[in-house]
């Protein structure tokens, strides 16, 4: 066979690898979708409109179904499940094509490293990563309590350059978690400013999304200003009963920055159950000094009271008479404790049912090496508020499930999918082209994923191919190893 590419790329005659023919392009800018067929050779998109008379080694009839730019999921966290699962069939089954990770202050330490090795298994879905606040902040100074030394702070700018100059995207923080939580708010500007140089963006887990959310929200939005950095503030909520209805607040504060020139964008996954780790009911002092030091505390009696009295007031604060709302996701210990709530864990091991005992219970699982949790602490009316807001993109804040194995939260299966029915077909949310603006080009421009998130000659052939009338996620908490479905063609 002949190919003859003019200097743009594009076939003059011969035969292409892919035509996807009769389908309702959505190209991803947030337009009218629009009949029209896509030739695509070489990994590239070279050719868009009515291809009459073109011909390809395989021709997909797209009729009654859209074809859209591959989704871009922003929020990802699968350093470890990538290797175990190279197809990454929980993405590719919701339709997405390129995952960021290292979010929530977590990444590689070394991300060319990363890179390197993440290309060698040719994985199903592009990976894009940010480097860990969390991640630099360890190595340097592990889990020291307090302000880093000018030496310290100068080994962790070096460390975020040679991640910038190794191909990262920006700096994520998680400023709930340890020892990030550590660090004031100086430290993690000086860091954002060294991302800036090189085109990053900062990524951020606030530092409370509960009742002093607002103030999280305003702390992330002037490190974008100080260090002259664009900002996405993570899986944007407002969690605790005591604060539903706050989103509206918190919202004000984005859209203010962002007619002041600021460029703050959010992302969300949509659902109203959070989860993380168990050891986030605990208060940020008791963890340091490493696990020795923690140990410690939980054996000293008047330490472990210490504890108890902030976690309770924790609870309190959030409006929550016990801790039914926190449901054990995976307990290495003992599994048994898997899908079950921490009341019913405490009234498992005979214990009075209260929240004093039910504190105790999630003490007694820390020294037994903590859990990953499913948090069911958010109101429909704030997911569906945030996601009314044209600058949110999707982020599953999820990794790679080894299917059938733990009790993951179902957003790492269904999110697209979710929106995408549950949202724009059935709730009338936002329109579908405006949610596939949000999953692709709105994504794409924000981490300046270049020739991606687009149907257009030239971008790369990140393609999905779904039906709008019936795609729908299937994942629930109770049995999260379901794939959405919808996507008939999966992606390339
Ligand atoms: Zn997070």
């Amino acid at each position: 066979m002949l190919f003859l590419f003019l200097a743009s790329g594009q076939l003059l005659f011969g035969q292409y690898d892919i035509l996807i023919i009769n389908g309702k392009i959505y190209d991803g800018t947030g337009n009218s979708w629009y009949y029209g067929d896509i030739a695509v050779s070489g990994g590239r998109i070279q050719r868009i409109g009515k291809l009459t008379n073109a011909s390809a080694k395989d021709t997909i009839n797209a009729k009654g179904l859209a074809v859209a730019p591959g989704f871009i999921d922003v929020h990802g966290h699968i350093e470890t499940g990538i290797f175990s699962q190279p197809t990454a069939d929980n993405y590719i089954y919701d339709g997405v094509t390129t995952v960021i990770t290292g979010n929530c202050g977590g990444s590689e330490s070394d991300i060319g490293d990363f890179f390197r090795r993440v290309d060698s298994l040719k994985p199903s879905i592009n990976v894009a990563s940010l480097v860990g606040h969390n991640t630099v902040r360890n190595a340097v100074m592990q889990r020291e309590n307090r302000a880093p030394r000018p030496e310290e702070l100068q080994a962790m700018e070096k460390l975020v350059d040679q991640a910038m100059k190794a191909g990262a995207v920006g700096l994520s923080t998680g400023l709930i978690y340890i020892p990030g939580a550590y660090a004031k708010t100086e430290e993690v500007v000086a860091l954002a400013r060294v991302a800036g140089y090189d085109n990053g963006v900062y990524a951020s887990h606030i530092r409370n999304e509960e009742s002093q959310a607002a103030e999280a929200v305003t702390e992330a939005i002037n490190i974008g200003i100080e260090a002259g950095i664009p900002v996405q503030i993570s899986h944007f909520k407002v969690s605790g009963k005591a604060n539903w209805g706050n989103s509206r607040q918190t919202l004000d504060l984005v859209k203010a920055a962002r007619s002041n020139g600021y460029d703050v964008t959010i992302d969300q996954y949509p659902y109203t159950a959070s989860s993380t780790n168990l050891g986030v009911r605990l208060p940020d002092w008791a963890f340091a000094g490493g696990n020795d030091s923690f140990m410690a505390r939980l054996k000293d009696p008047g330490t472990r009271a210490r504890i108890k009295k902030e976690m309770l007031q924790q609870l309190a604060d959030y409006k929550y008479k016990n801790y039914s709302y926190a449901v054990v996701a995976n307990y290495s210990a003992d599994t048994g404790y898997n899908g079950k709530s921490i009341t019913e864990i405490n009234a498992l091991k005979g214990r009075k049912k209260n929240r004093n005992e039910e504190a105790e219970t999630i003490l007694d699982m820390m020294a037994g090496g903590g859990a990953q949790m499913i948090y069911h602490g958010m109101d429909e009316g704030d997911v569906k508020y945030i996601m009314g807001y044209p600058f949110c993109m999707v982020g599953a804040d999820a990794g790679v499930p080894v299917p059938g194995k733990g009790m993951p939260h179902p957003r790492a299966y269904g999110s697209n999918a979710r929106v995408l029915g549950k949202y724009v077909r059935e709730e009338k949310v936002m329109s579908l082209e405006e949610a596939i603006r949000r999953m692709t080009s709105l994504a794409a421009r924000k981490f300046h994923l270049r020739n991606r998130g687009l149907l257009q000659e030239g971008f790369a052939a990140d393609i999905v191919i779904f039906d709008p009338v019936t795609v729908s996620d299937h994942s629930v908490y109770v049995q999260p190893h379901q794939f959405s479905s919808g996507f008939t063609w999966g992606s390339w």
